[in-house]
């Protein structure tokens, strides 16, 4: 089931966040490390106003370390939050996480508080299995289609923080269109909702721009293609991906991309910078 983003829906979502948030200490927000721009829920930092923030720039095992590595500079500079690289694929990771809450919210005179924490994050991002690593048993459920209506979990870490998921299911980036098909490119936003070889043409722009030695790697190429098509039809002829009469069967080629970039099998691959989001944010503000 693919998510609707109806306005009555988020406004709900809003509301019931903001009944909570007086109740809360700390916002941990979930980026996916490869757009932690397009992955950000546009009103988390209204909501949270000026409550301290962890942002965990998630699945960094699929991310460009260097192109992270910026990310959480600019960040820690621009937003006044603490920004942390994690995969969940390294649980060690993941228990490092209330050290840091505890670092970050002030102990109130005199007796330790518990730190109430909530864990925000669009559909997709990590945050269930964040939230089962953390409290070491399976609560909430991963990586199937979310339901529009969920029940909020809570529970007590024990080490003095509870973590709160949010109510409520938070929208991606709305408003920028590039934000909407790097979303569909990493797999946040299903694959029905935008024509489906646009978003390996997407993909394919970005990488023979930012990735060409990867994607000469990766698919064997002995010289560069020039545009976004003829690299997908290369890599539908290295790979054999034909329809009859010897045509390059276009949508098997984007599945091909698509599905070899969501696994890392092309490597370490980031979809947006620090620039580009300041860029697509000025452009956002004139609209
Ligand atoms: P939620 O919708 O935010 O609760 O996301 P889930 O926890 O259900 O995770 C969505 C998908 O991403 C699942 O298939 C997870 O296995 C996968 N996933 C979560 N964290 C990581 C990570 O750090 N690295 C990689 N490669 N995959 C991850």
């Amino acid at each position: 089931m693919a998510i609707q983003w109806y306005p009555g829906h988020m406004h709900k979502a809003r509301k019931e966040i903001e009944e909570v948030m007086p109740q809360i200490d700390l916002v941990i927000e979930v980026l996916d490390a490869r757009i932690p721009y397009s992955s950000e829920n546009p009103m988390v930092a209204k909501l949270r106003q000026d409550k301290p923030c962890i942002k965990l720039l998630n699945k960094s095992d699929l991310a460009d370390p260097e192109i992270t590595n910026r990310w959480i500079e600019y960040l820690e500079q621009e937003q006044g939050v603490r920004a942390q690289a994690i995969t969940t694929l390294q649980p060690a990771m993941v228990r490092k996480i209330p050290e840091l809450c505890r670092k970050l919210v002030p102990v109130s005179e005199g007796a330790l508080k518990d730190i109430r924490t909530m864990i925000m994050g669009i559909p997709n991002v990590g945050k269930s299995t964040i939230i089962n690593t953390l409290a070491g048993r399976v609560i909430a459920k991963t990586g199937n289609e979310p339901a529009v209506t969920k029940a909020q979990q809570r529970i007590n870490l024990k080490n003095g923080i509870v973590l709160s998921d949010t109510p409520g299911i938070l929208w991606p980036k709305v408003d920028n269109e590039a934000s909407g098909y790097r979303l569909a490119v990493t797999g946040a936003i299903k694959d029905t909702a935008m024509e489906y070889e646009d978003v390996a043409l997407f993909a394919a722009a970005y990488f023979l721009h930012a990735y060409p030695e990867a994607m000469m790697e990766r698919y064997k190429l002995t010289s560069l293609p020039a545009t976004d098509i003829e690299l997908l039809e290369e890599i539908g002829r290295r790979r054999g991906a034909l329809r009859s009469g010897g045509h390059i069967d276009l949508h098997k080629a984007s599945e091909l991309l698509l599905h070899e970039f969501r696994s890392g099998k092309i490597g370490q691959l980031s979809l947006e910078t620090p620039e580009m989001a300041q860029a697509e944010e000025a452009e956002v503000a004139k609209l």
